[in-house]
């Protein structure tokens, strides 16, 4: 019998100094920086082989080796990931490439992808002992904060920017949690959130400040690999904010591969961002190891508007150590892409996703990709979050 979780250690991302996963977990002691969790890797490829995940639920849990959670009993789910990767031949055709896939989070719990982090990183913390949360956001986490913190039945306070989405502000109010509304950047609602967290003892989920978002997140690159028949694509274009996704996917590529279960190299990770706030584009292109924060971020892809990510170095390592790129495009090509994925494959996208598609065709024009390839399209969320974006028959 295999074990449910292959949990070993947390691991510093920027000494590599070890720590025993045995509480609540934040930022490494030494360097206040990201902690990865490792798990026993030679162990599980000793005694678990690949395809025990073909028969499971399609669900993220299948792959319950790879995740934090020790207990099964512990896994707080309303049924996230296990999302279809579709084929876009009609965009493929439009756009000039062999093969165009978009993983579609927009079905997800909560309607984005939000929903994989937030259920391993609560499942997680309550199993080491959490009773209580606190959730910075711009909009979409804090909808799944809200509905898995709901489904645990622990609380949650929210801050969430004044200026979220509607439909962020209703989640959080339907599924219980005591929303406060902040009039400033995610930065500043990070500040307050980690505050109130430590004041009242509750357990702040902000992305990368406690290690199973990324875990959770992880499991999108787990389910292209075995969705393609285990092997990976030639690059992923990804909507990047925070960078809890890029990160998470290259970090289960390495998994996969260290277990022998795929082979080759990882795929080139591309990272679209908005005009209005593209800290990790600037960083990119000046080669430097960190990104200074953007100033007057404005962009309305909420989930894009993230002036400085915590986890910028790995970001940019992601997407340099892959041999990718990062390229920013304005707001309008975005939602002029919300009609386009919707008119030639159905796919009502968010704005963020639909970035990917603009920042495919810059990359098929600058050569960066060739039209012999096969990419992956990350459409983080579901369009139905964004209405407002899109025209009624009045208008
Ligand atoms: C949060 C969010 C993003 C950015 O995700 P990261 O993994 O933090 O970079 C992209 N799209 C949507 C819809 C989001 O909610
Ligand atoms: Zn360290």
């Amino acid at each position: 019998m295999s074990d449910f979780s292959y949990i070993d250690h947390l691991e510093c991302t920027i000494c590599g100094r070890e720590f025993p996963y045995d509480g609540l977990a934040t930022v490494s002691e030494c360097c206040g920086k990201v902690l990865f969790v490792r798990y026993d890797l030679p162990r599980l490829r000793r005694e678990v082989d690949r395809s025990i995940f073909d028969d499971r639920p399609s669900n993220m849990w299948r792959y319950n080796e790879l995740l934090p959670v020790t207990d099964a009993g512990n896994v707080i789910t309303l049924g996230e990931g296990g999302t279809p990767l579709l084929d876009a031949a009609t965009l493929a055709r439009e756009v000039g490439i062999r093969r165009l896939l978009v993983k579609e989070e927009g079905l997800n719990p909560t309607g984005t992808f939000k929903a994989r982090g937030i259920a391993a990183a609560v499942s997680k913390a309550v199993e080491v002992g959490a009773r209580g949360f606190t959730m910075p956001s711009a909009g979409n986490a804090a909808g799944a904060a809200a509905a898995y913190c709901a489904r645990a039945g622990t609380p949650v306070k929210v801050f969430m920017l004044q200026d979220a989405p509607d439909a962020n502000k209703k989640e959080s109010i339907v599924a219980g949690s005591e929303l406060n509304l902040v009039d400033g950047l995610i930065s500043d609602a990070g500040r307050i959130s980690v505050g109130i967290a430590a004041e009242q003892g509750l357990f702040d989920l902000s992305t990368l400040k406690e290690p199973c978002r990324a875990e959770g997140k992880k499991t999108m690159g787990l389910e292209i690999a075995h969705q393609l028949g285990w092997r990976m694509p030639d690059a992923i274009v990804y909507p990047t904010g925070g960078g809890t996704g890029i990160i998470g996917m290259y970090k289960g590529f390495q998994e996969l591969l260290e277990l022998g279960w795929i082979e080759g190299k990882p795929p080139r990770f591309y990272a679209v961002q908005a005009d209005g706030c593209q800290p990790i584009v600037k960083a990119f292109n000046d080669g430097t190891d960190t990104a200074e924060p953007w100033p007057n971020a404005a962009t309305k892809a909420d989930g894009l508007r993230v002036p400085g990510p915590f986890a910028d170095y790995l970001i940019l390592q992601a997407i340099r150590e892959t041999g990718g790129g990062a390229l920013a495009v304005s707001d309008d090509e975005m939602v002029d892409a919300m009609y386009r994925l919707a008119a030639a494959e159905g796919i009502i996208a968010c704005p963020e996703g639909a970035a990917t598609l603009v920042g495919l065709e810059r990359l098929l024009a600058d050569g960066s990709i060739g039209a012999d390839e096969e990419v992956v399209l990350l459409n983080t969320g579901s369009g139905y979050k964004y209405l407002d974006l899109l025209r009624g028959p009045e208008e």
